[in-house]
């Protein structure tokens, strides 16, 4: 068996992971710091791959984490820091008739669907962001599924229906796969209903990265530096004592160092053997987190045909393919930030785990052939992702918790082991389950290390000002206004949030009635770069 010494060792080399190496030596040039990688690859959560593309190159394209937006100011600072640009191609349409089956929908769905919006933005209001258990309605919430809630709260089954649709694609769960506490606590997490729902303007659905997500990851990775990140070394043992921590893999390497940092998502942190053992609680905690089922598919096309159905524009397309119980959840243009048409989508929740994978690419494109027409065959390249088979993922986006364990979390989740801290998205206090989060959780255990091995450096365990609550949005001039039910139901039917996304054409003079959307170039012309605005943080 290898061995080596550092001061550090970080698990995991995602985002959050790769974040959270970067910064200790960021901070400390002289600190040791080595990352241990399960994969043959970096990024974890986020990948991007190049697909033949309309303008005759491979171009690029997010399997994994792809929207972000300007409430998300740690993904804010890595884009800028590495002078990655995120495009915004949406200008929302007036007329959105033709995206969505907004008019499909009755008004007492809609006076529904706003009751309950209005009850759920009042209950958010009473979860605390610093320690959830401790909200009044905590042990309540905690006790209740959504779908109870749902039940009890919604009178018209078509309402049920598309919070069950949007539900899915927003988590990749039932409502019945969660309890009320988790997803209040998220969406809080997030900002409020409003940033969380409206795929607009300072939202997290606000952009996509130009080039890919995953290239975040090798910005970092060089940073680090290449020698000092181990592939296909997935962690089996930690053994803490008084002198150390020893780290050992399943590849024969061993590492001996002050403190151990796990990115890596909880139900995989707990398959790890630790000694001393982790208290049974924790342990507990870590299991509880089911895994959500989740494939992304991305479809590469000449034209940008679903832009012209039935003779009309589309700008912005997207669309949830049926009615829950569908095994795909949503639809949505992918246009390259180059501008190369493509759609992208979800195959969520557990109904897809009734389509054999070896069929989905047939079942996909037959669901989009019914919205979309028969052009949606003459693909230049189709690519899916079961990231719920995807080793040491597990299911995507994000991991839920079931009801009577929402209380331990979060503080419980990040709470230090010994030498051991813990990064990950699932542990991040402002966008958990996003690639902001990852980020932020990697800063923050940084942060707590730094604290013990550098007290000089860092004299609080207590993150800095990258890391505060109170730098997280960077916000609208005239702040976010409570946003009309229509849109909820914009959202509800064509979904949204970041995960499912909406992807919007803009709908300027230049692409006005005649023009074609599919041109490469014009299309590059009219996307805009948001996160232009100067740093603001250091
Ligand atoms: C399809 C999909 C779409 C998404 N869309 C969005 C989006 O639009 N916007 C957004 O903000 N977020 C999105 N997300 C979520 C986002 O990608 C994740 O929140 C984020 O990437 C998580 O980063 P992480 O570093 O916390 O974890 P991960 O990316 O999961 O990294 C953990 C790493 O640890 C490694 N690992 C696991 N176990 C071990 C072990 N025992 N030893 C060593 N290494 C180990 C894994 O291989 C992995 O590389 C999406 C996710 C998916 C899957």
């Amino acid at each position: 068996m290898e061995s080596f010494e550092c001061d550090v060792v970080v698990v995991g080399a995602g985002l959050s992971g790769l974040t959270a190496a970067y910064y200790l030596s960021k901070k400390d040039r002289g600190l040791r710091v080595v990352v241990l990688e399960a994969k043959d690859r970096i990024g974890g959560r986020t990948l991007t791959r190049q697909l033949s593309a309309a303008d005759g190159t491979k171009d690029f394209f997010d399997i994994g984490g792809e929207w972000v937006g300007r409430p998300q100011p740690h993904m804010h600072y890595l884009l800028q820091k590495f002078g990655v640009n995120a495009f915004n191609p949406r200008t929302p349409p007036q007329n959105n008739e033709d995206n969505l089956k907004r008019n499909e929908t009755s008004w007492q769905t809609r006076l529904d669907l706003h009751q309950l919006i209005w009850k759920v933005k009042s209950l958010t209001k009473k979860i605390l962001s610093e320690g959830v258990k401790n909200s009044p309605i905590a042990l309540e919430c905690d006790a209740l599924l959504l779908s109870s809630y749902m039940e009890e709260n919604l009178w018209t089954q078509e309402a049920k229906k598309v919070v069950d649709a949007a539900c899915k694609c927003m988590f990749s769960l039932a409502p019945s796969e969660m309890s009320l506490l988790y997803f209040l606590m998220y969406v809080k997490e997030a900002g409020g209903l409003d940033t969380f729902l409206h795929p607009e303007e300072y939202t997290g659905g606000e952009c996509r990265v130009k080039g890919g997500v995953q290239q975040l990851c090798h910005h970092l990775l060089q940073k680090i530096g290449k020698n000092f990140v181990y592939l296909k070394q997935p962690v089996t043992d930690i053994i803490q004592s008084i002198e150390g921590a020893r780290v050992v893999t399943g590849n024969q390497m061993q590492l001996l160092c002050q403190r151990v940092i796990m990115a890596i998502p909880p139900h995989h942190a707990a398959g790890i053997s630790y000694q001393p053992p982790m208290p049974q609680t924790r342990r507990g905690l870590l299991q509880s987190v089911p895994l959500a089922f989740l494939v992304k598919f991305v479809i590469t096309y000449d034209e940008a045909f679903w832009s012209q159905k039935n003779g009309k524009r589309q700008y912005g397309f997207q669309a949830i393919l049926s009615n829950a119980g569908s095994p795909v959840g949503v639809v949505y243009d992918a246009t390259s930030g180059r501008g190369n048409p493509a759609l992208a989508g979800f195959v969520s929740s557990s109904v897809g785990d009734d389509s054999d994978p070896k069929n989905r690419k047939g079942v996909i494109l037959k669901l989009i052939e019914r919205h979309l027409g028969p052009d949606c065959y003459r693909l230049l390249e189709f690519s899916q992702l079961d990231w719920s088979q995807e080793p040491y993922n597990g299911g995507c986006f994000l991991k839920a918790i079931m009801p009577g364990t929402s209380s331990y979390f979060n503080n419980e989740l990040r709470e230090p082991f010994d030498r051991i801290h813990f990064a990950g998205t699932e542990t991040a206090t402002v966008w958990c389950g996003y690639m902001n989060g990852a980020i932020q959780s990697g800063f923050r255990a940084a942060t707590e290390v730094l604290y013990h091995l550098r007290p000089l450096i860092v004299s609080s365990p207590y993150p800095d000002s990258l890391c505060l609550e109170k730098d997280r949005t960077l916000k609208k001039k005239n702040g976010n206004k409570d946003q009309p039910y229509s849109k909820w139901l914009f959202w509800g039917l064509g979904c949204v949030g970041l995960l499912s996304a909406v992807y919007l054409i803009t709908k300027s003079s230049r692409f006005s009635e005649g023009g074609n959307m599919t041109h490469p170039s014009t299309f590059v012309k009219n996307i805009r770069l948001v996160f232009e605005a100067p740093n603001f943080v250091n």
